[in-house]
């Protein structure tokens, strides 16, 4: 059996990076090259390990330009790190706005249950505007629609200091000194604090920060989870949904003024009740994130549910 030499790599990282799974992961040589595929296993019937988390993450991308990475919470094991893009380090965009409102709770400056008005615009600075008006907007209404101006508004309130404090302690440096280097443009500054600008993260890191988001602060968490739940019932994300697995998380799209395509995003975890992985699903290409990454992610959840989930129960 001939497997390619990419996805041989893949695998060896894939592998090394996985020694608390219940069984080592498959050598190469035994799993089938995703060109030829074997027949497809029962459900239930596949192991739990980074090899299957991968094939998996492969198949849903299907061969388009952008990673996936899924985390154990438990074990803190990586499961899957897949994709040609895997080491690249986009925008973030809307996918930072948990950490804006988690920061925002932390100083003080927050009622999640307030309102702020969207009409298309943020109301200080009429040029930042928004890709809707939707109107008075709760926490959690924000999170499900990813209104930009509610975080606009909430970026506002926070001290550029604080806010770059509060992404380095997640994990996020290079996001923490973008907004450092931002903070004596407040425009520049709101712009930076949802993702845009010249904020950057890796897939890995996007993982991690959310896994530390839902380790940390049971009550900041009780916070925001609602709209990060909401954003998949309801919102942004809704192609995220997996049948009997209730999935939690946030878009994000960042446009390329270049050549016209996005960096178009998904960071999710499940169950939203009682979260054991997160899954970032990333794809550069002509969409958002809630079309172009949230299936992917739905694909990779579907995966873990039949195979995985049952090591927690
Ligand atoms: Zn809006």
């Amino acid at each position: 059996m001939r497997t390619s030499t990419p996805l041989l790599i893949t695998l060896a990282l894939a592998a090394s990076a996985c020694h608390a799974g219940p069984e080592p992961a498959a050598p190469a040589r035994e799993v089938a090259p995703r060109d030829a595929p074997g027949p497809a296993p029962k459900p239930g019937t596949e192991a739990c390990d980074a090899s299957t988390i991968t094939d998996a993450a492969d198949r849903a991308l299907a061969g388009r330009a952008g990673a996936v990475v899924v985390l154990d919470l438990e074990s803190g094991e990586t499961l899957a790190e897949a994709g040609e893009l895997v080491a690249s380090a986009p925008p973030p965009a809307s996918t930072l706005k948990p950490f804006l409102a988690r920061a925002a709770l932390r100083a003080g400056a927050l009622d999640p249950r307030a309102t702020v008005s969207c009409d298309g615009a943020w109301s200080r600075d009429r040029a930042l505007t928004c890709f809707a008006e939707h109107g008075a907007l709760t926490l959690e209404d924000a999170l499900a629609t990813s209104c930009n101006a509610y975080f606009y508004e909430l970026a506002s309130r926070v001290e550029p200091d604080a806010l770059a404090r509060e992404l380095r302690d997640v994990g996020l440096p290079s996001v923490s000194d973008a907004i450092a280097a931002a903070a004596d443009d407040p425009r520049a500054y709101v712009a930076t604090a949802i993702g845009h600008g010249d904020a950057s993260a890796t897939p890995s890191q996007l993982a991690s920060a959310y896994a530390t988001l839902l380790r940390r602060d049971p009550e900041l968490l009780a916070a925001i989870a609602p709209g990060l739940e909401a954003a998949v019932a309801r919102g942004t994300a809704q192609q995220a949904t997996v049948d009997g697995l209730a999935v939690a998380g946030k878009t994000g799209t960042a446009s390329h003024d270049d050549d016209g395509e996005n960096d178009a995003w998904f960071v999710g975890y499940a169950p939203a009740e009682d979260p054991k992985v997160v899954v970032v699903s990333y794809v550069h290409g002509a969409g958002s994130g809630g079309e172009l990454a949230a299936p992917i992610a739905r694909e990779v959840l579907t995966a873990w549910s039949s195979r995985c989930r049952e090591r927690h129960a």
